[in-house]
């Protein structure tokens, strides 16, 4: 069944950048909060003050949340950076796809059977064209998607033959802030993280992954998707899944933006300069990527209200701004 008003929700990772702002919307709709995050990656001052927090690995505490009344599981924890996965492999089968069926088995063990897993647009590679939906191939091109898909498969395979009732939310450039979480990663490779460091004069300049793209303006495009739209989508989910169900969403905003006009936008929004020099090419970019979010649009009423690049740098900067000097990127 799906969840229902103030049921019990377990958020794994829920000290990251995505499932924070997913486990705080899911308190102030009413719903009780477990977060579990073992901090490796998380900050534990994103976790919402209204959801209780289990600190450690996920099978080591999720049976004590799953045993307490569990309605519903949010899956976030997981490593996700692409070339880490590259050069250790191990990493992504052990942590994302071992820790997440095993994860599935201690649901199966305790009863709970409605799960929200956070997915990626990796899983489908350099796609043939754009915009993406969910019926184009799924062809990886690092182990960090290839994860991730694996994991769709394994709950596909739950569903189908243990009455699981699950949503993959495959997220294209997620993007902006909420309240008081934003992106603040210990390691930051992303683009308006990195642009906005610029513009507090914490970096000196960004660094634009080639400009001889097959593009409008030769920079690589990206779908960006605002974090509180996303979190509505996976909301949306939950109420709906339905036992021995998987259902796969993308999630973009179905807009393309350049590299280049996301430096003009942030220009726009900080006032700064924000200083920029091409440089090579990003090993494993595609050139374009671009959701088709219609089957979520059609299938979970989801109504994104503020995936347009304006709205997201501007939250995106006011979070940025107020987190932070210099000082505070400098020590990291
Ligand atoms: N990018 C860039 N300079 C940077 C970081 C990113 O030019 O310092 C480009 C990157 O090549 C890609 C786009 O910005 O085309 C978005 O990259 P990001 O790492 O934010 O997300 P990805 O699309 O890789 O998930």
């Amino acid at each position: 069944m799906g969840l229902v008003e103030g049921g019990h929700v377990l958020v794994t990772g829920g000290a990251g950048y995505v499932g924070s702002v997913c486990a705080a919307v899911l308190c102030e709709q009413g719903y009780r909060v477990t977060v579990i995050d073992d901090l490796s990656t998380g900050n534990r001052e994103a976790v919402p003050s209204a959801a209780a927090f289990l600190e450690g690995d996920v099978l080591d505490r999720a049976p004590e949340a799953l045993a307490d009344d569990c309605a519903a599981v949010f899956h976030f924890a997981a490593k996700s950076l692409v070339g880490e996965s590259v050069e250790s492999p191990d990493i992504y089968w052990h942590g994302n796809v071992v820790t997440s069926l095993q994860l599935l088995d201690l649901m199966r063990a305790h009863g709970v059977d409605n799960l929200v897993f956070s997915s990626t647009a990796a899983c489908y590679g350099e796609p043939e064209e754009v915009p993406i939906t969910e019926e184009m191939p799924t062809a990886p091109t690092n182990p960090y998607g290839a994860s991730k898909l694996s994991i769709d498969q394994i709950i596909t395979s739950y569903a189908h033959a243990y009455g699981l009732g699950a949503t993959s939310l495959r997220y294209f450039n997620v993007a902006g802030a909420y309240g008081a979480t934003g992106e603040n990663r210990v390691v930051e490779t992303h683009l308006i993280p990195l642009v906005l460091q610029v513009a507090l004069d914490a970096r000196e300049q960004i660094m634009v992954f080639g400009d001889d793209w097959p593009t409008p303006d030769g920079t690589c495009v990206r779908d960006y998707i605002h974090i509180r739209d996303l979190a509505d989508a996976h909301l949306l989910a939950a109420r709906s899944n339905s036992p021995g169900t998987h259902r796969i969403f993308n999630l973009g905003s179905g807009d393309g933006y350049s590299v280049q006009q996301v430096i003009d936008t942030c220009r726009d929004v900080t006032g700064h300069a924000i200083p920029a020099v091409t440089a090579p090419r990003r090993a494993g970019d595609p050139a374009t990527l671009i959701a088709s979010s219609a089957r979520a649009i059609n299938e979970l009423g989801w109504a994104p209200t503020r995936s347009d690049l304006h709205t997201i740098v501007s939250d995106a900067w006011a979070f940025t701004s107020r987190l932070g000097d210099r000082a505070h990127f400098a020590r990291r």
